[in-house]
């Protein structure tokens, strides 16, 4: 039956009921595959499976306790290069990192003071709105779904929730309630936006995009790390000197320089890492300010979208002049409630995994 013309909250209304109306099961197909790491595996070879089997993350276990001990995800990875840049020879840093036990991963954590790999989980059979909240409070931006065996009592992963899983599932099967989220993504606070009037410090801070954080073609990777590291943030746009957005640099781009066998490869510019980027590269989603929800729902839809670069449109002065930036966590923030710290805000801002 078609909805009545909804306003704005009412259709977000309307999105939480149908994501209160779900459990994490139906987002799933009905058959998938789930890459568990042990914990005692050395961080060269869960690369290795990961990169085999084409995952950015992978819940661990622990065997000795049979139970599950939290996500290990490419922004592990990406702590464990800037720990031993600063901490070791970089000879010696390329075989250490990859000698290293997963469990060990927490320690340098520590000694690092970045969130911890977060424990957090959830049963497939809760709510899926129930899943989105744990979903958005987890700087993993991911969510394992574990049960328990009715013979043994112990614990079973079975799959893992992402931010884009359930965003194309709202995409595909909401298109009756999304299409009237009309209202702008930047009238919406929807991302993170440059606001060069409020750059606390412009002496000291001479960021243009303030708050974001960019780079440019001669940026070396590693200073990017540097930036994905201390900032909890998972993509840098990468601008001319006019603002113009040229590319975006992921943490995913990271990990497969590692791949190919050479951290040296973090003394790279980004132009020349860029070169190394798979053929396959699904290319940067841009929109505009003025872009609905709505529109972004559709592309979410139809694209693999993980990110969107928020850039001035056709009709602007500066045409692909840098804007912003949209992570899927700011699209689920949106649709859930505003009333958690976000992700990017840096470390120290995930606090509470464990206090739900
Ligand atoms: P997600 O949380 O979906 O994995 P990110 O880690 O990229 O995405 O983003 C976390 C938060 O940081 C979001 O609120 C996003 O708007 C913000 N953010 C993303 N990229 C940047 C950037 N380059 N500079 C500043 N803030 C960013």
């Amino acid at each position: 039956t078609p909805h009545r013309t909804l306003t704005h909250p009412e259709a977000l209304e309307a999105l939480r009921n149908f994501l209160k109306e779900r459990s994490s099961y139906d987002v799933f197909p009905v058959s998938f595959r789930l890459i568990v790491l042990d914990t005692q595996l050395k961080v060269k070879k869960a690369l290795d499976v990961m990169l085999l089997y084409g995952v950015v993350s992978a819940p661990l276990w622990n065997t000795s306790t049979a139970k599950f001990a939290g996500m290990f995800t490419v922004q592990d990875v990406i702590h464990l290069i800037q720990y031993y840049y600063h901490t070791s020879s970089w000879e010696g840093a390329t075989a250490d990192v990859e000698q290293f036990r997963l469990h060990s991963i927490r320690d340098i954590e520590k000694a690092l003071v970045v969130p911890p790999p977060p424990l957090l989980s959830v049963h497939p059979l809760r709510p899926l709105y129930d899943a989105c909240r744990y979903l958005i409070r987890t700087h993993a931006r991911r969510l394992p779904l574990i049960d328990r065996d009715t013979q043994t009592g112990g614990e079973v992963v079975i799959s893992v929730l992402t931010q884009y899983r359930v965003l194309k599932f709202i995409a595909v099967n909401c298109r009756d309630i999304t299409q009237y989220l009309t209202a702008s993504v930047q009238e919406m606070g929807i991302g993170s936006y440059v606001s060069p009037e409020s750059n606390p410090d412009p002496t000291n801070n001479p960021n243009k995009y303030y708050p974001l954080a960019t780079a440019t073609m001669q940026t070396t990777v590693f200073d990017v790390v540097h930036m994905f590291s201390e900032q909890g943030i998972s993509a840098v746009p990468i601008v001319d000197s006019d603002g113009k957005v040229l590319n975006l640099y992921e943490t995913v781009d990271v990990i497969t320089l590692v791949r190919n066998g050479a951290y040296q490869s973090l003394d790279l510019t980004i132009s020349q890492a860029l070169k190394q980027r798979a053929v396959d590269f699904p290319g940067v989603v841009t929109c505009s300010p003025k872009d609905s929800l709505s529109a972004i729902f559709s592309l979410i839809k139809i694209r693999r979208v993980h990110r969107l670069v928020v850039v001035q449109g056709r009709d602007d002065p500066n045409p692909g002049r840098l804007v912003g930036i949209i992570s899927l966590s700011d699209i689920m923030r949106a649709l859930i409630g505003h009333d958690i710290p976000l992700g990017g805000a840096g470390v120290g801002a995930e606090v509470v995994d464990k206090a739900l």
